[in-house]
């Protein structure tokens, strides 16, 4: 089974890519990470990415594109994707659509987590503090908000015709969230 856990930053999707990687036995393919430990690793694309990471605006998708192909085509993987923060553009969808087709899969499921700004922003504080993430400052959590409900929510249309797509309200405590998306997996 492959999932998207799709909806705005702070919505909770890495919490609940995390659940399901160990209820199902799956790989949690988030991109956010996957970039952070570019930067970390100080790499040739750490370098090139870290002022737009920081900034709170997408990295290239060229790049992005990159780094998802190897998980897509590992064959210990197929099938047990759990796709967090990607794809994120209508040009990303269109890109993970193709490698699925390629690899003979496709996407089983997919969730958006919906939450209202305010309580975006209060969790992202308290995971500033939890994570010591660098771009987790008032600043860009505004500005990846605003590209989020810019370029990032149109993507929702991309996968409303998918009969396999539900919104749950993300703004339940994370335990009630995992309880709802497991009812409808029926797992
Ligand atoms: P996240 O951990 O998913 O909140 O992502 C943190 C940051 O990484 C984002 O604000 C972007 O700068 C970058 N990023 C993560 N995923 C993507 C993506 N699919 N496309 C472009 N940039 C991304």
């Amino acid at each position: 089974m492959n999932i998207i856990i799709f909806g705005p930053p702070g919505a909770g999707k890495g919490t609940q890519a995390k659940h399901l990687v160990k209820k199902l036995d799956s790989f949690q393919v988030s991109t956010g990470d996957m970039l952070r430990e570019e930067i970390n690793n100080d790499t040739e694309i750490g370098k090139k990415i870290v002022s737009n990471m920081n900034e709170g605006k997408f990295v290239d998708d060229v790049i992005v594109n990159k780094l998802l192909e190897k998980i897509i085509f590992d064959p210990n993987k197929v099938n047990r994707l759990i796709f967090d923060g990607y794809p994120r553009t209508i040009s990303q969808a269109k890109n993970l659509d193709n490698l699925l087709d390629q690899s003979n899969q496709k996407i089983n499921f997919v969730f958006f987590l919906n939450v209202e700004k305010e309580t975006i922003i209060k969790r992202i504080k308290k995971r500033k503090i939890l994570e010591k993430r660098l771009d987790d400052n008032t600043d860009t959590i505004l500005k990846r908000y605003d590209t989020y409900m810019k370029i990032t929510k149109p993507v929702l249309d991309y996968y409303l015709k998918n009969q396999n797509f539900y919104e749950v309200d993300g703004s339940m405590n994370k335990e009630k969230i995992a309880q709802k998306i497991e009812e409808i997996l029926k797992v």
